[in-house]
């Protein structure tokens, strides 16, 4: 999907050593995806663009990109040919390439992407009656090893640039032929309504990454889905969580999964590192500070683990006071994982003591378990479609199952 084809042979670089280091160039031209409006406004600049011009050209081109999906400078009809000609040999507007789509009975598509250096990462879409989540990835692999989670037992190859993070909402609305047409209202219909970071990787890991890709999603003149309809699921790094709030000011969502910080260290082993209590001081920080709603309490159900009643009672008792919801997610296994899946009348007799405390309690469908794209099952499947595709896993962590 990227230009880089039809480069001309002798391309004229801007100045790129004054450029942020994430427009350094691929391919011999700088990829603008990804760019803040500043990065953007730079980089236009170091192109040649006259200072009085180039607040009004990154507006032009940023509506170009993100609120239409143009690809080709050719077709930025506002743009003098002279221009369009030098942002073509300049810039290239790129996204991570779409390997494989897998589309589930249940109507979920499931992404295989490849990005720069080789590396696998995976997004997928999940529609539902009235909106549609697409889940995003924020690393390769990633440096925790919660014990229940396949991505764990992969290490972190490298984190995502801001522009592989917003291309993969990019990429989605190719698919789905979610860009908005000219003349045509759309915005009450738009396919990718909702954006969760919850696929492979830590995003409070890879903070400014995720914060740029957020802020350009966010952006009103662009793609702009509201910052109510962005989800970041963390596993718990306390330190960024208020910049999160700050920075980003996007939903929050958490990892919590046991009640007891014995339990939890086994589980979600940066528990050691900011415990319970310090997690839930912090937490009762984040709807002032990001003038957001509930906080998501994420629960992976676990047989014999982590489901038991009185495991219910006392989390309600610790989330007291904190406007929250709770996201039971029942556990989806993986070749080798050492849990199973808590029964279904388990969950239902555990999502019910919380209903009765007085908390949303909604008990998540597994989506799209028959291509391998639920919760947690992200890095078996690229693992096992390397495998029959004879790819090598290069530098990353052998599989676990
Ligand atoms: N690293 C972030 C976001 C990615 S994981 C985090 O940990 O929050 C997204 C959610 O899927 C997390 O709540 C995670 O705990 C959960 N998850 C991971 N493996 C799972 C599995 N095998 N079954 C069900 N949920 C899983
Ligand atoms: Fe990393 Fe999240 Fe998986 Fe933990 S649950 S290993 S933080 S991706």
């Amino acid at each position: 999907m990227t230009n880089a084809s039809d480069a001309p042979a002798a391309p004229i670089l801007p100045d790129v050593l004054s450029l942020p280091r994430k427009a350094q160039p691929v391919e011999g031209r700088v990829n603008l995806v990804g760019l803040t409006r500043a990065e953007l406004a730079e980089a236009l600049r170091a192109a040649g663009t006259p200072d009085k011009q180039v607040r009004m050209r990154v507006g032009q081109i940023w509506q170009w990109v993100y609120h239409w999906g143009v690809r080709d400078f050719a077709a930025m009809t506002n743009l003098g040919k002279d221009y369009r000609d030098l942002l073509a040999r300049t810039f290239v507007i790129a996204l991570p390439e779409i390997v494989q789509k897998q589309v589930s009975a249940d109507g979920t598509r499931k992404y295989l992407l490849r990005i720069a250096g080789g590396h696998e990462v995976e997004t997928v879409y999940i529609p539902e009656e009235n909106r549609g989540t697409l889940c995003i990835s924020s690393q390769v692999g990633c440096t925790l090893t919660c014990s229940f989670c396949h991505t764990g037992t992969q290490k972190l190859v490298r984190n995502l640039t801001a522009g592989e993070i917003v291309g993969q909402v990019m990429l989605a609305r190719d698919d789905l032929k979610d860009w908005p047409e000219p003349g045509v209202p759309k915005d009450e219909t738009r396919l990718v309504s909702n954006v969760v970071l919850m696929g492979m990787g830590e995003p409070l890991y890879n903070f400014d990454a995720v914060r740029d890709a957020m802020g350009i999603v966010m952006d009103g003149e662009g793609i702009a889905l509201g910052r109510r309809r962005i989800t970041l699921s963390t596993s718990g790094v306390v330190p960024e969580i208020a910049r999160c709030a700050t920075e980003i000011g996007c939903q929050l969502a958490i990892s919590f999964h046991a009640t007891t910080d014995a339990v939890r260290d086994l589980l979600v082993p940066i528990n050691k590192r900011w415990n319970i209590e310090t997690l839930l001081n912090t937490l009762r920080d984040y709807p002032r500070l990001s003038n957001s709603e509930r906080i998501t309490f994420e629960y992976v159900m676990l047989k014999g683990v982590n489901d038991t009643d009185d495991d219910a009672r006392r989390l309600v008792k610790l989330i007291r006071g904190i406007p929250a919801k709770i996201n039971l997610i029942p556990f989806n296994e993986w070749p080798g994982s050492p849990y199973e899946r808590s029964d279904w009348d388990r969950i239902e007799g555990f999502a019910d003591i919380i209903y009765k405390a007085g908390y949303a309690s909604p008990i998540r469908t597994p989506r799209g378990e028959d291509i391998m794209a639920a919760c947690g099952q992200l890095k078996s499947a690229s693992e096992r479609e390397r495998r029959v595709r004879k790819v090598p896993a290069g530098e990353e962590g052998p599989a676990a199952g």
